[in-house]
């Protein structure tokens, strides 16, 4: 995909070009944004057009060159991307793989680019050692780091970074995006094309529909209900978002779940804030290793 085919992201798409026409490009990059609004897939094309083979492309990439077609496929050697690993963390082994391609000569690109994916898991042994491979950028080496929690990377890394911002998308680019997108799945989605497919998925149907009837249960069914349920952070966002619907009702304002009569049995104002406080304690809870058993127990319980 080149520049012009991107969807949003104006600003962005527009200072990196501004780069490559004033042939003024830097040697280490953060991107970003929120989850899912086009961060990578725009790395990935500024790698292309940094790159590309023919230059009259006004700063895009041309997306036919045998060089553009190299990236696009990731089989071009000079053009690596570095995923947190399987637990999850960018770590010392990753690090030896970006030390091992930095320690020979560029030779399939002009410019060898280096996507770091979710940099803010780099551990702090290897944000340690990156730092030192970001103080000395080899020659005619580009890094690229994306993050959605910039605040998670060490500020001697983001200090050595040209910053990007990437906004969330408006609601009109996530139709374009995703044709078939559900209005409550529009609403709910915040901005970020992931997040929107993923509630579109069946999975997460079924796991709003267990919040929507979790809402009028008594506690025991509450507890049988959520017996099975794999996804609970999920569940506590969606559960979450029912109460606020709940809340923004009797205030008169609009809902996200508007596909919905949502209705409670009698419940105030204040029954709604304080679920709206239980389900983010929970959800807090559970990312700090509480026993999810526990939590949706506790939850099944307390909600009014
Ligand atoms: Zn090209």
């Amino acid at each position: 995909m080149a520049f012009k085919d991107i969807i949003g992201q104006e600003v962005p798409k527009k200072r990196l070009q501004a780069q490559i026409l004033d042939n003024r490009i830097g040697t280490s990059y953060l991107f970003y944004g929120k989850e899912g609004v086009g961060k990578t897939l725009t790395a990935k094309t500024f790698a292309k057009a940094i790159n590309c083979e023919q230059k009259q492309n006004k700063g895009d990439a041309c997306d036919t060159c045998l060089t553009c077609k190299g990236i696009d496929g990731a089989h071009n050697p000079d053009f690596i991307s570095i995923l947190p690993n399987e637990k999850g963390n960018i770590g010392i082994d990753e690090l030896r793989k970006i030390k091992e391609s930095v320690s020979y000569r560029t030779n399939w690109l002009k410019f060898r680019t280096i996507i770091v994916k979710d940099a803010d898991t780099l551990t702090e042994e290897a944000a340690n050692a990156f730092l030192k491979i970001l103080e000395e950028v080899p020659k005619q080496t580009i890094f690229i780091l994306t993050t959605s929690k910039i605040d998670a990377i060490l500020s001697t890394i983001r200090s050595r970074c040209y910053q990007i911002e990437f906004r969330r998308l408006v609601e009109e680019e996530i139709k374009k995006l995703i044709p078939e997108i559900s209005d409550w799945a529009l609403q709910m989605a915040n901005g970020s094309v992931t997040r929107g497919l993923k509630l579109m998925s069946r999975s997460m149907q079924e796991i709003r529909n267990i919040a929507i009837q979790f809402l009028t249960s008594s506690p025991i069914n509450r507890i049988q209900m959520v017996a099975k349920l794999k996804e609970t952070e999920e569940f506590l966002l969606l559960l979450q978002e029912l109460y606020m619907d709940l809340t923004r009702k009797r205030c008169g304002i609009p809902i996200k779940n508007n596909d919905l009569s949502i209705n409670h049995r009698e419940i105030n104002i204040l029954d709604t804030l304080k679920a709206i406080t239980i389900c983010e304690k929970a959800y807090y809870a559970i990312s700090y290793n509480v026993p999810k058993e526990f939590m949706l127990h506790w939850i099944a319980k307390e909600l009014p």
